[in-house]
């Protein structure tokens, strides 16, 4: 694919240099059959270095597994070659499912079935707390 003439897809856009893998896996685009371009440490004006994801074909994104990630990232959406709309992402208030419990204790952990949820307690530290047992999120992203 010519990664610079998407016809209809999404571009992600201003993803902190070095991370565009874990986002890969974390929005499980292995599983796509398109095409999928991850162009690391690309030129930034305004963030010095940074990554790129681009899928060839239109799909929904999770915003808020993204926001959790990187508040920063833009995803533009392309249409029949053109971007027709762009969205920020931002820090969610909750989010279901995207990460487990580290509390061995948690009813999390004996009940699968359970969703895991986890609420934004300290928006400064990026830290959520298990909707179930109030355990702290580590931070994994810097
Ligand atoms: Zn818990």
């Amino acid at each position: 694919m010519n990664i610079d003439s998407i016809q209809n897809g999404v571009v992600l856009d201003h993803i902190r240099a070095g991370k565009s893998m874990l986002i890969y896996q974390y929005l499980h685009l292995d599983t796509l059959n398109c095409s999928v371009a991850i162009i690391q440490n690309a030129r930034s004006v305004r963030m010095g270095k940074k990554d790129i994801i681009k899928v060839d074909t239109p799909m929904e994104l999770d915003l808020d597994v993204l926001g959790y990630f990187d508040s920063n990232i833009t995803v533009n959406i392309i249409r029949d070659g053109k971007l027709v709309d762009k969205k920020h992402v931002e820090l969610p208030k909750k989010l279901v499912n995207v990460i487990r419990c580290r509390n061995p204790r948690c009813i999390t952990m004996a009940e699968e079935h359970l969703d895991a949820i986890f609420l934004l307690s300290d928006p400064v530290r990026h830290t959520y707390r298990c909707a179930y047992c109030d355990t702290a999120t580590d931070k994994t992203f810097p």
